[in-house]
């Protein structure tokens, strides 16, 4: 039996300024107190990262971006690689964001070259799969998440080998950012459906491994039950991570 690591993880998307992200990151170093058993990470915008990254200074906390280009250099304006997120001091990155996805067209196709590019260089991705209203309500949830699964991770099938490192999060589009929170039952039940992916897919061992986040209106009041469930190994959080008030508590969130 592998004990993962619960991860919480802030996802601060296109907010704060450099002065706010660093106060922040220096009040969650500080908050983490002496909680030694929970990874905790921060996703600011790209111009934020290495202010951050200073900012992190001795605390135990990773950074991530929260997006990237799939190819390492070249003619691509206004796009970022995987070693230059690195050079800021990176160590994951978020990909296949349902923001990505819904605004910017990303298909589950680019998040897989992205998911290789980040891989090969030793940038742990964290890949975020969930359904809309609609794909939830048309009873079509396991067939979409499977769908953004197998494409999303088309290569890694293809070497039939998974990094235990990777991360995937389930984030019901229908909850982020609306206050609507999945159920703890209705986030199991998917999470168990991704982890059976997982050891279909691959083994028995890596779908041990691997950590599945739930995102969706993560709050201090929920996270605690959601957290009790079996297969969600962590939370990807957008609005509750960015005031120290709410993010410290859900590190702590065992004592909610
Ligand atoms: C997210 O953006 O990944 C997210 C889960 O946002 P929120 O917590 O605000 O729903």
């Amino acid at each position: 039996m592998f004990e993962r690591t619960p991860m919480i993880a802030g996802n601060w998307k296109m907010n704060l300024s450099v002065e706010e992200a660093v106060a922040l990151t220096e009040a969650v170093g500080s908050g983490i107190g002496n909680v030694s058993d929970v990874e905790v990470l921060v996703a600011p915008p790209f111009t934020h990262l290495a202010a951050v990254k200073r900012a992190i200074d001795e605390s135990r906390i990773f950074l991530a971006a929260q997006n990237m280009h799939s190819e390492m250099s070249g003619a691509y304006t206004g796009e970022i690689s995987g070693r230059m997120l690195q050079q800021a001091g990176c160590t994951h990155v978020i990909l296949g964001h349902s923001e990505r996805r819904t605004l910017f067209g990303e298909t589950s196709e680019v998040v897989n070259l992205k998911v290789r590019a980040a891989s090969f260089l030793g940038l742990i991705p964290i890949i975020c799969v969930g359904e809309t209203l609609e794909e939830r309500e048309s009873d079509r949830t396991f067939e979409v998440i499977k769908e953004q699964l197998d494409v999303s991770m088309d290569n890694f099938r293809a070497d039939q080998m998974m990094p235990t490192t990777t991360i995937l999060a389930y984030e019901p589009v229908w909850a982020i950012g609306t206050g609507k929170t999945a159920t703890p039952e209705q986030a199991e039940e998917v999470h168990q459906f991704i982890r059976l992916w997982i050891e279909k897919t691959f083994t028995s061992g890596v779908a041990a491994q691997v950590r599945i986040l739930y995102g969706g209106s993560v709050k201090p009041e929920n996270v605690k039950a959601l957290m009790t469930e079996p297969d969600i190994d962590g939370a990807l959080v957008g609005g509750a991570s960015l005031k120290g008030d709410s993010f410290v508590p859900l590190i702590h969130y065992r004592e909610a």
